[in-house]
C-alpha cells in the first residue's frame, strides 16, 4: 500500500491526512512552519485560522455552508469535531476559540498512529518516489513550489491574485428590466448571440452610480496583501477616479445593444452580466472587480436597474491568492492532468474559505486513501455540497466559458447557486406569483434535504469514515 504524502498542514491538509489515516493508510504530513513562515500565519499549529474565527452559519437547512458543516460531520471530519469542541457563543454561526481549535487539531494529528509529521518546506515538485501526493499548500503556497507547479501546468494555469467581479443568483435578477443580447448579436464560440444579460442606465442613473463609487469606502489591505493593478483589470472605483466617462467607455459601454422594450432610446450606459456556471444559476458582473467594502458593494450594485433585489453569491474583490485554473488542469478526482500522482486540495483548487478548504481536504484524503488501497472512490453526487464544490472547481466553468469565450474561473464560497435547481410547489391557496423570502427559504430547504439524503446514500456506499 503506497504512503500518502500531504503537503501543507492547514485546514485542508490536516483534514486530508486525518481522512486517509482513518482509512488505515500511512500518511506523512509535510508542513513548512515554523522552519519557513508565511505572511499570514502566526503560530506553528496545524489548521491555524489566519483571520476571522468564524466558520459562518451553522444552519444546515437554509444555508449552504451550514449544509457543508453537516456533510463534513457525517463524514467523520476532524476539523468539524475540533470546531464543535471549541465552539464559542455566536448566535447561528459556528465560531471557535482559534488557539484551542488549532491545538486540538494538532494533537489529534500528532497522536494518530498512522500519521508522521515532517516540519519542512517541499520546495519544488515532490520526489519521483512519492506516488500518492496531496498538495494543500493554500493561498500562500511557498514560491518555490508555486513556481514548480506553474512550470508544470503552464503560465496561465496558476493565478497569484483573484480579481473577482461580483456574482449574482439568477433568480434575483429582474428579468422585466434586463434583456439577453450579446454585443452586435455576436455568438460566442458556443453561444447564441443572446449570451449576456444587459442592465440599462440613463444619464441620471449613471451619474448617481459614479458619485456612489467615488464616495465608497475601500477595503484596507495589509502591505503584503496589496496587489498591483493591471490595466486590463482595474477596480471599477479606480476607473471612475480616472474620469466620470471612463466606465462608459470601458465595461459599461452601451454600444452594439438595443433594448427590445424601448428600441428608440439608446441607454447611456450598460452593465453586462455573463453566465458563470453551466447550470445558468449564477451570473457575473462583467469587468466589475472592486476593492470596495462588502457592505457598500451590495448597496451600490442594487442601484443598477434590474439588480434592485440582487442576491450576491459572492462580492467583488482583489486579493493575493494562489490558485489553479482547476477546470482546465484538474481531473474530477482532483488529480493534476499533467501529473496524476499529484492531487490538489483546499483553497489552491479555487474554493474559498476555511470550511470549503477543509471539505476539499476531506474528499482529497478519501480519494488518496482509495488509491493507496488499489480502490476507486465514487465522486460525491453533485446534489451534495461536496459534489457541488467539486463540480465548480473541475467542471462547470469550462462549459460556461464555452458560451462566453472568456476565462471566468474565480475562487468561490459554497452557495446555493452551485447546486442543480429544484422544483418547488406553490402553497395551496396562494394567489398570484409566489416570490419573496418564504419561497427562497422553501427552495433552500428542498436543496438541503435532497443533499443530505444523497450524502447519506453515498456514505453508505463508500463508508462513513
Ligand atoms: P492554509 O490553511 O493556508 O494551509 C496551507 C499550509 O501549507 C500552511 O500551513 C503553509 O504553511 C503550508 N505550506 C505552504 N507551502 C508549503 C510548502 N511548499 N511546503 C510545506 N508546507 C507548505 N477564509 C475564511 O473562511 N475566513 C477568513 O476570515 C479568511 N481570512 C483569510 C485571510 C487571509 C490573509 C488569507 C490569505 C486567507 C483567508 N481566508 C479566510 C481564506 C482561506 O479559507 C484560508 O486561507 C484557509 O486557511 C485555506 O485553507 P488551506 O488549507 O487551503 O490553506
Amino acid at each position: 500500500m503506497s504512503v500518502v504524502h500531504v503537503i501543507g498542514g492547514g485546514l485542508a491538509g490536516s483534514e486530508a491526512a486525518w481522512q486517509a489515516a482513518q482509512a488505515g493508510v500511512e500518511v506523512v504530513l509535510h508542513e513548512m512552519r515554523p522552519v519557513q513562515p508565511t505572511d499570514a500565519h502566526h503560530t506553528d499549529g496545524l489548521a491555524e485560522l489566519v483571520c476571522s474565527n468564524s466558520f459562518r452559519s451553522d444552519d444546515h437547512e437554509h444555508n449552504a455552508v451550514g449544509l457543508l458543516h453537516e456533510e463534513m460531520r457525517r463524514s467523520g471530519s476532524i476539523i468539524m469535531r475540533c470546531a464543535d469542541e471549541h465552539a464559542l457563543p455566536a448566535g447561528g454561526a459556528l465560531a471557535v476559540d482559534r488557539d484551542g481549535f488549532s491545538q486540538a487539531v494538532t494533537k489529534a494529528i500528532e497522536s494518530h498512529p498512522n500519521i508522521g509529521i515532517a516540519r519542512e518546506e517541499v520546495a519544488g515538485l515532490p520526489p519521483a518516489d512519492w506516488e500518492n501526493v496531496i498538495v494543500a499548500t493554500g493561498p500562500l503556497t511557498s514560491s518555490a513550489l508555486a513556481t514548480a507547479i506553474q512550470e508544470l501546468t503552464g503560465e496561465d494555469s496558476l493565478a497569484f491574485f483573484d480579481a473577482i467581479a461580483p456574482i449574482i443568483h439568477s433568480d434575483s435578477i429582474d428579468m422585466d428590466i434586463v434583456w439577453a443580447q450579446s454585443r452586435y448579436d455576436k455568438p460566442g464560440p458556443a453561444g447564441t448571440g443572446a449570451d449576456y444579460l444587459n442592465c440599462p442606465m440613463n444619464e441620471e442613473q449613471y451619474n448617481r452610480f459614479i458619485d456612489a463609487l467615488l464616495d465608497a469606502p475601500l477595503h484596507q489591505f495589509k502591505d503584503w496583501e496589496k496587489v498591483p493593478y493591471f490595466d486590463g483589470c482595474l477596480p471599477i472605483e479606480v476607473m471612475a477616479e480616472r474620469g466620470r466617462e471612463t466606465l462608459r467607455h470601458g465595461p459599461m459601454k452601451p454600444v452594439g445593444l438595443t433594448n427590445p422594450r424601448d428600441p428608440e432610446t439608446k441607454p447611456y450606459a450598460i452593465v453586462q452580466l455573463r453566465q458563470d456556471n453551466a447550470l445558468g444559476t449564477l451570473w457575473n458582473m462583467v469587468g466589475f472587480q472592486t476593492k470596495m467594502r462588502y457592505g457598500v458593494q451590495t448597496e451600490i450594485f442594487r442601484m443598477i436597474p434590474g439588480l434592485e433585489s440582487a442576491q450576491f453569491a459572492r462580492l467583488g474583490g482583489l486579493h493575493r491568492n494562489t490558485f489553479l485554473n482547476s477546470p482546465k488542469v484538474l481531473n474530477a478526482d482532483l488529480t493534476l492532468k499533467a501529473d496524476p500522482r499529484l492531487r490538489f486540495a483546499g483553497q489552491v483548487t479555487g474554493v474559498e474559505g476555511y470550511v470549503e478548504s477543509a471539505a476539499m481536504g476531506l474528499i482529497a484524503g478519501r480519494f488518496a486513501a482509495a488509491k493507496a488501497k488499489g480502490e476507486t472512490l465514487e465522486t460525491p453526487p453533485v446534489t451534495t455540497a461536496f459534489g457541488a464544490l467539486i463540480q465548480h472547481i473541475t467542471g462547470g466553468h469550462l462549459e460556461a466559458e464555452a458560451y462566453s469565450g472568456a476565462r471566468s474561473f474565480q475562487p468561490m464560497n459554497v452557495n446555493f447557486g452551485l447546486f442543480p435547481p429544484v422544483a418547488i410547489t406553490k402553497p395551496e391557496g396562494l394567489k398570484g406569483r409566489w416570490r419573496g423570502p418564504e419561497k427562497a427559504k422553501a427552495k433552500k430547504k428542498t436543496i438541503t434535504t435532497r443533499a443530505l439524503k444523497d450524502l447519506d446514500a453515498w456514505l453508505t456506499r463508500v463508508g462513513p469514515a
